[in-house]
C-alpha cells in the first residue's frame, strides 16, 4: 500500500551574524521551480536581446541612478545580513557596483559592436570578415555570501548588457541582499523573467547546473567549484569559476614600514578577513621583520571590533559559527607548532555569537595550515625571508593563485617581482583594491579558478564570438576549388614562393609562375 508521505520543503533562515537575529524564512526552491525559472528566462530572452544594446545601456543607466538614490539603504541591508561595517558595505559593495555600471555604460557599445577583421593573406583578400558578439542565452550565476551584492551584481550587469537573461542562485546565507538587487533591476526596466533570483542551498545550485542554461558563472569555494566543473563537463556547459585564494603579501626591505603595516592590517581584516583577495600570508624581509610584525600587532590592537551597524566599527563579526571554527583550528594548529600570537587568538563571545579577535601571528612556517589552507578569517600570519628569490618562491608555493602584492619604495623592483608571481593579479604597493577597478579583469590561476569577471574580459565571457565571412565577388569560383593537375600544383607552388620566399628573386619568379592561376579551368 502506498503511503502518502509529504516531504516538507527545506527552509533557510538568513540571520544577522552580529546578533543571531533571524531576518526572514524562505522555503528553498526545488528542482521544478529552478527549471521553471530557466524556462521563463529562455522565453523572455529574445525580446531582451532584440531591445538592442543602446536601450539595454539606458536600462543600466536607470539602475545606476536608482542604486545611487538608495545607496545607504542598500548598504544597511548588506551589513544586516553579512555583518561587515557599514562603510565597507558602501565602498566595497555599492561603490563597486555603481562603478561597474559606469564602466559598462561607457564601454559596452565599443566592446560589443561588430568588429571588422581585415585579411592579410592574398587568397582571402576578396572576403569581408567580421566578429559578431552574440549573447549565450540564459546565464546561470551562483554566488557566495562574502560580497553578497557586488559579486552577483557586477556579473549580472555584464550578462544583461550583452543581451542575456540571468537566473541567480545567491548564497543561502544572504538571499535578502540578492532580492534587493532583484527589485533594483526590475524597477530600472529589466523584465521580470529576464532577471530572476532562486533562493536555496547547494541543491538549488545543482539544479540550476542541470537545467538548460547556456553558461554558468560560479563564485565560491574550490570544493564546490570542482563539483561544478565535473557536472558541467558532463554536458559541455561553459563555466567561469571564481574560487578561493591564499594571497601573499611580500614586504621588501625598502618598503615604507608604516604604510605597508597599515596595508597588511586592512588587507587581512577587511570584511573580517572573509575576502577572496584578503592578505592570507605575509612575508617580510629579515631587516624589517620584527618591527613590521610589532607595528601590525599595535595597529591590530587598536581596531574596534563590533556590530557593523555602528559607524565606528572597523571589524565586524564572521558570517557564521562554522567559519569561526575553521579560523580557530588554523590558529590552534599554528600555536601548537610554535607560532607566536602577538595579538588576538581568541573568540569574543561578549560581543555576539560570531566574533573572533583580529589576530597577528609571527614565526609561522610553511608547513602550518595557516599558510597552506584558505583561512577566510581575521588572521594575519607573518613570516621572514632573506632574498627576493626566496620571497617569490614562497609566494608561488601554494595551490592557489588569485592575487598577490609586493611592497617597496622602488616600483620597478616590485614590478620585476610581480612578473614572477603566479597569480591572476599582482599589485605593487596596494592590496585588495583591484576588485574595485572596473577596467581590470578579476580571476585566478591554478586552483583559484578559470576565466575572468569584470572589465573587458568579464564582458567577453558573456558573449559567444561568431565569425561572419562575406565574399565580395559572389560570381567568382574560388581559386583553390577542384580541377587540380600538374600545372595547378606548379602555379600554387609559385604562389607560395611569391608570398613567403625570403629572396626577392624567388618571390618574383613565383609571381610569374602563379599568374596562370586566374585562367585555370575549374569544375
Ligand atoms: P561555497 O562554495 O560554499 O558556496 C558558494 C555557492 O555555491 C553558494 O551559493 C552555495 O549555495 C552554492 N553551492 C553549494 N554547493 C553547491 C553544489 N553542489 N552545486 C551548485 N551550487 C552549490 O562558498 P561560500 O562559502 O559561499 O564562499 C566562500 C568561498 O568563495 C571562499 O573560498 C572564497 O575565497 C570564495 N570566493 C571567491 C571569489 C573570487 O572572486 N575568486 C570571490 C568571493 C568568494
Amino acid at each position: 500500500m502506498a503511503t502518502d508521505v509529504k516531504i516538507a520543503a527545506r527552509t533557510i533562515a538568513p540571520t544577522n551574524p552580529a546578533t543571531g537575529e533571524v531576518l526572514r524564512q524562505f522555503e528553498c526552491a526545488g528542482e521544478a521551480e529552478v527549471f521553471g525559472a530557466v524556462e521563463r528566462a529562455r522565453l523572455a530572452r529574445a525580446g531582451w536581446t532584440e531591445l538592442g544594446l543602446r536601450n539595454r545601456i539606458a536600462v543600466l543607466r536607470e539602475f545606476q541612478a536608482r542604486l545611487f538614490a538608495r545607496k545607504s539603504e542598500i548598504a544597511a541591508a548588506i551589513t544586516r545580513e553579512a555583518g561587515k561595517p557599514l562603510v565597507e558595505s558602501l565602498v566595497t559593495e555599492v561603490l563597486v557596483v555603481l562603478d561597474a555600471a559606469r564602466f559598462l555604460i561607457d564601454n559596452a557599445f565599443g566592446l560589443l559592436r561588430d568588429e571588422p577583421v581585415p585579411h592579410a593573406n592574398l587568397v582571402t583578400k576578396l572576403k569581408n570578415g567580421s566578429l559578431l558578439r552574440e549573447p549565450h542565452g540564459v546565464i546561470g550565476i551562483i554566488s557566495p555570501w562574502n560580497y553578497p551584492f557586488s559579486i552577483p551584481a557586477t556579473e549580472t550587469l555584464a550578462a544583461l548588457v550583452a543581451g542575456n537573461a540571468v537566473v541567480l542562485k545567491p548564497s543561502e546565507l544572504t538571499p535578502l541582499v540578492a532580492l534587493e538587487l532583484d527589485s533594483l533591476l526590475h524597477a530600472a526596466g529589466v523584465p521580470e523573467d529576464v532577471f530572476q533570483v532562486i533562493v536555496g542551498e547547494g541543491p538549488a545550485g545543482a539544479a540550476l547546473l542541470k537545467s538548460p542554461i547556456d553558461k554558468l558563472v560560479f563564485t565560491g569555494s574550490v570544493t564546490t567549484g570542482k563539483r561544478i566543473a565535473a557536472a558541467a563537463a558532463e554536458r559541455l556547459l561553459p563555466v567561469v569559476l571564481e574560487l578561493g585564494g591564499k594571497d601573499p603579501m611580500l614586504v621588501l626591505d625598502d618598503a615604507d614600514l608604516d604604510v605597508a603595516s597599515s596595508a597588511a592590517v586592512w588587507g587581512a581584516f577587511v570584511n573580517a578577513g572573509q575576502a577572496c583577495l584578503s592578505v592570507e600570508r605575509c612575508y617580510v624581509q629579515n631587516s624589517l621583520y620584527e618591527s613590521f610584525a610589532r607595528a601590525c600587532a599595535d595597529k591590530t590592537a587598536r581596531l574596534r571590533v563590533g556590530n557593523g551597524m555602528d559607524s565606528h566599527t572597523d571589524v565586524g563579526p564572521m558570517i557564521q559559527e562554522r567559519q569561526v571554527r575553521i579560523v580557530e583550528s588554523h590558529v590552534e594548529d599554528a600555536r601548537a607548532r610554535g607560532a607566536r600570537v602577538l595579538v588576538g587568538g581568541k573568540r569574543l563571545p561578549e560581543l555576539g555569537p560570531n566574533f573572533y579577535a583580529p589576530t597577528v601571528l609571527a614565526d609561522v612556517t610553511h608547513d602550518m595550515r595557516i599558510m597552506r589552507e584558505e583561512t577566510f578569517g581575521p588572521v594575519l600570519p607573518v613570516m621572514p625571508f632573506e632574498q627576493d628569490d626566496e620571497a617569490v618562491q614562497l609566494a608561488n608555493d601554494s595551490e592557489y593563485g588569485l592575487a598577490a602584492s609586493v611592497w617597496t619604495r622602488e616600483p620597478k623592483r616590485g614590478e620585476r617581482m610581480a612578473r614572477r608571481i603566479h597569480a591572476g593579479t599582482v599589485m605593487v604597493n596596494d592590496v585588495v583594491s583591484c576588485f574595485g577597478i572596473s577596467e581590470a579583469p578579476h580571476g585566478g590561476v591554478k586552483a583559484s579558478g578559470v576565466g575572468r569577471t569584470h572589465g573587458r574580459f568579464g564582458l567577453d565571457e558573456m558573449v559567444r564570438v561568431k565569425y561572419l565571412d562575406s565574399d565580395r565577388v559572389p560570381g567568382m569560383k574560388k581559386l583553390w576549388w577542384h580541377g587540380y593537375g600538374e600545372s595547378f600544383r606548379r602555379q600554387m607552388e609559385g604562389f607560395l614562393d611569391m608570398q613567403f620566399a625570403r629572396s626577392l628573386g624567388t618571390r618574383m619568379r613565383g609571381a610569374l609562375r602563379a599568374a596562370g592561376i586566374v585562367r585555370r579551368k575549374q569544375l
